[in-house]
């Protein structure tokens, strides 16, 4: 089996950041965007067209799946950041997670999409977990992925309070990441009132298939009751 970028269909991939065969040659998309657009056509594509009224957000929205989902979704897809000027490609909303999402209504959204986004807030990320099941109507879905999650240790969070960069990138790993998340993030999921984590993600034989590496760039699904 030769792996097919899922995106534009290429068959070349190359080294990104030391990780082989982790970016697209032709459109540049990296394996979490690639499964990414997996997890959205068994997880997101059948919900939203169950609810065609059903608002998607996506924060933070990679070029990489933002004309796809625009193309399949349309007008009900809405996109935000806290800095929109990372995003040319799209409409962002500016908002700040979590303070300025208080001008939506509980359940207003089908579907929250968040990619490598948690890491990037200060705060408790189970604090901000819970507002996006505030956010979601019944039956709703968070579809999110964080860096790791790390394994073998504990969430460390504060990068915030630390004065550079450069502290962060020795702590976090990058230096603009407020956290590691590590092993308490998928049982914190599990532990969310008012819904369930139903899945996660895909198997390693499609992560082959997109030239994606055993276990790498896992996806969590969590439903609203
Ligand atoms: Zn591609």
């Amino acid at each position: 089996m030769i792996p097919a970028c899922n995106i534009c269909s290429a068959n070349e991939f190359v080294e990104y950041r030391g990780r082989a065969g982790e970016q697209c040659a032709n459109c540049g998309a990296k394996a979490r965007h690639r499964i990414g657009l997996e997890v959205y056509k068994r997880h997101l594509f059948p919900l939203a067209e169950e609810r065609p009224n059903g608002r998607i957000l996506h924060m933070a929205p990679e070029a990489a799946l933002y004309e796809i989902l625009k193309d399949r979704l349309g007008g009900r897809y809405l996109t935000s950041d806290a800095a929109p000027e990372r995003y040319p490609h799209a409409p962002c909303l500016k908002l700040f997670f979590p303070q300025d999402f208080d001008l939506f209504p509980e359940g207003y959204f089908t579907a929250i999409l968040h990619n490598h986004v948690l890491e990037h807030i200060p705060g408790h990320y189970g604090d901000h977990l819970e507002e996006f099941t505030r956010l979601l109507e019944p039956g709703g879905r968070m579809i999110i992925s964080v860096p790791g999650p790390y394994k073998g240790i504990p969430t460390r969070e504060g990068g915030e309070h630390l004065a550079t960069d450069a502290e962060r990138l020795e702590q976090f790993l990058q230096g603009d990441h407020y956290k590691l998340l590590g092993d308490d993030f998928v049982p914190s999921l599990e532990a969310l009132r008012g819904g369930h984590l139903i899945d996660m993600g895909i198997s390693d034989e499609q992560r082959a298939a997109l030239s994606v590496r055993p276990g790498k760039a896992p996806f969590f699904i969590w439903q609203r009751d």
